[in-house]
């Protein structure tokens, strides 16, 4: 028997943003050009899994009877943000070293800290510097045509609450989820993807009868911890962190965070709020638009109260894959694997001839074709089969299927377990059955 190997988690996050670039997941945004401070681009494999993960969270809520879905646009009438209190509030504190010229974010200086983190030299007074990127609608930059970026996804829900409930003749409660860019121009953008100016949220916005709020606040936070448990996030590394009095935003009634214990420490992956009846009740103030809600059974008209989980694509994106990777064996044979949840796995099966050779490669390509229209595969034909197994663990792929010699007589391939390397033999007429079976039940 052999004994298991060694398994060394990453400890390190340079280590994953160069297998990143290697493979193709994340690449730096116009590279070429010396590149864009904490702008990324997805590559082949990172836009595969993004993807992915964007499929596992939309099933899990637009699947359910009780939510709907919803693709509101970027750019928003500016009162939206007035209303929302964006405009007003939402700032980050400011503060620049005198001496070496480093920028922080107030909140972030460790208490106590009574000079620059980086050089012990003078700081200024904080400022309040708002996030949300401005530009102008229309060919005239004047004040009258400003726009903003979106900041967040939530409002395109919230002034929508009354076109989705009435088109889909939805009782409360129900939700709406989108997913979408969000931009934000952060202070101190950084550690590769965890933080930066152009981000994709997942959002879902579900809307209560007050009084009900608390119940499904304890709901959506079993569910949403669930759901990272479900696509093979190591518990260990999940946690809730509840807001304190001091941290809790302007419209919070009540609010937790999923956090992830990245290499950089415990931080926020999703937040789930209890707004209360804050945000439609300021839309719709100033919409003068009457956004209550009449409850048919009890003839109520209320503001419904909304529980958020908001959970940023990006960051569920960065985690699985700090989550999933593995560096195995000892220095001379060491093997470093990304074990992602098949669903999640960009390349879910890699075909591969055992040569080049036109009588093996030619039927390979034919197996592949048979999958193209369930799963995204891969075809690899290029140096020894150990290399190119080697080569599929880095990415992730969770089964490999080599055709060989033998196979041209006996009609059977091998089939390669990323996670034991375990080798079945299976015949050719079975192969999609069993790869089917193998993906579901990981
Ligand atoms: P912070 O206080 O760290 O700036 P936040 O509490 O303002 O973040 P939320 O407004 O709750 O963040 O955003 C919801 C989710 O969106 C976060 O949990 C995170 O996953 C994601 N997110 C927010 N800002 C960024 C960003 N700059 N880059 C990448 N993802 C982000």
């Amino acid at each position: 028997m052999s004994q298991s190997p060694k398994i060394q988690h990453l400890t390190d996050l340079q280590k994953l943003v160069s297998l990143c670039k290697r493979r193709g997941f994340v690449f730096q945004s116009s590279e070429i050009y010396g590149g864009i401070n904490a702008c990324w681009d997805y590559g082949p494999l990172g836009v595969e899994l993004k993807q992915n993960v964007k499929k596992a969270w939309w099933n899990a809520m637009t699947r359910r009877p009780d939510i709907e879905g919803l693709d509101a646009a970027i750019l928003m009438h500016p009162l939206v943000w007035k209303a929302s209190g964006h405009i007003d509030g939402f700032t980050d504190p400011l503060v620049d070293c005198k001496k070496c010229k480093s920028r922080f974010r107030g909140d972030q200086i460790p208490e106590g800290t009574k000079g620059c983190p980086n050089c012990g030299g003078e700081l200024t007074e904080p400022r309040n510097f708002n996030l949300m990127f401005k530009t102008f609608m229309g060919p005239l930059e004047e004040e009258a045509s400003i726009v903003y970026l979106r900041p967040e996804t939530a409002q395109g829900i919230y002034v929508n609450f009354q076109n989705v409930q009435v088109t889909s003749r939805r009782k409360i409660p129900f939700g709406i989820a989108q997913i979408g860019k969000a931009f934000r121009n952060e202070i101190t953008p950084g550690n590769f993807i965890f933080r930066t100016r152009e981000f994709e949220q997942m959002e879902m916005q579900f809307f209560v009868k007050p009084g009900t709020d608390d119940q499904w606040m304890e709901k959506w936070k079993a569910w949403r911890m669930e759901w990272y448990l479900k696509y093979g996030f190591r518990k260990d590394n999940l946690r809730f962190h509840q807001h304190g009095e001091g941290e809790l935003a302007h419209y919070a009634k009540a609010a937790f965070d999923i956090q992830y214990q990245f290499p950089i420490g415990w931080q926020e992956l999703e937040g789930i709020h209890n707004r209360g009846g804050f945000d439609l009740g300021r839309h719709q103030e100033f919409s003068k638009k009457n956004l209550e809600y009449f409850e048919e059974a009890s003839k109520e008209k209320y503001i419904p109260f909304v529980i958020e989980t908001s959970a940023g694509c990006d960051r569920s994106l960065l985690a699985s894959l700090c989550d999933a990777y593995r560096e195995e064996g000892e220095a001379d044979d060491l093997r470093t694997v990304l074990g992602f949840h098949p669903a999640l796995a960009p390349v879910k099966v890699a075909f591969l001839p055992l040569s080049k050779k036109e009588e093996l490669s030619g039927p390979t390509t034919k197996l592949q074709e048979e999958f193209i229209d369930e799963m995204h595969t891969q075809y690899d034909e290029a140096s020894s089969i150990g290399k190119r197994y080697r080569r599929q663990d880095e990415i992730g792929t969770p089964l490999c299927v080599t055709f060989d010699f033998d196979s041209l007589n006996d009609k059977k391939v091998t089939v390669r377990h990323r996670d034991t390397m375990a080798q079945d033999r299976v015949d050719m007429t079975q192969l999609k059955e069993y790869v089917r079976n193998k993906l579901k039940n990981f």
